[in-house]
């Protein structure tokens, strides 16, 4: 996914930004290269803020929302492993999540993993073609995501 960026040594600059899911894991990476400036970073886990910001702006946020069927109690135990305080929880499980497609698949994967279905959809407010992604996901590399690419 191209996002604008601002680069001292050209004009109309556009950074690459690439999310995708290793070993369970998100990894990212940014990349913008011109006549003099080449940048290159990637890290894992969520992306910088200003990054994240742009991705969200340019591809749209996506939200996984969690089953009504499924067990509290198993969806409140991934919660809390993924770090959601518990003063949240009642209200997350509710609200479900929101971020990039990649986080949102990797949080289905997660929840999957627990026994708890979920739905993602998206991407909202962007000027991307409007699409859905559905679940439940299966297991790691088994599930179907179908839309724009995030790369
Ligand atoms: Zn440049």
């Amino acid at each position: 996914m191209t996002v604008p960026y601002s680069c001292d040594d050209c004009g109309d600059a556009r950074a690459t930004i690439g999310e995708q899911i290793v070993h369970g894991r998100l990894h990212w990476s940014v990349s913008h290269s011109c006549a003099g400036t080449i940048v290159e970073e990637c890290g894992r886990d969520e992306l910088p803020p200003g990054w994240r910001a742009a991705l969200l702006a340019r591809a749209g946020t996506y939200r996984l929302t969690i089953d009504r069927a499924a067990a509290r109690a198993a969806a409140m135990r991934v919660l809390r492993r993924r770090g959601v305080p518990l003063t949240d929880l009642a209200g997350t499980l509710t609200a479900g999540l929101s971020g990039t497609e990649t986080e949102m698949h990797l949080a289905a994967l997660d929840f999957a993993a627990g026994g708890v279905p979920t739905t993602v959809s998206g991407p909202f407010a962007a000027g991307g073609v409007p699409t859905t992604v559905s679940g439940p996901f299966a297991a790691e590399g088994a599930s179907t995501v179908s839309g724009p690419r995030t790369t």
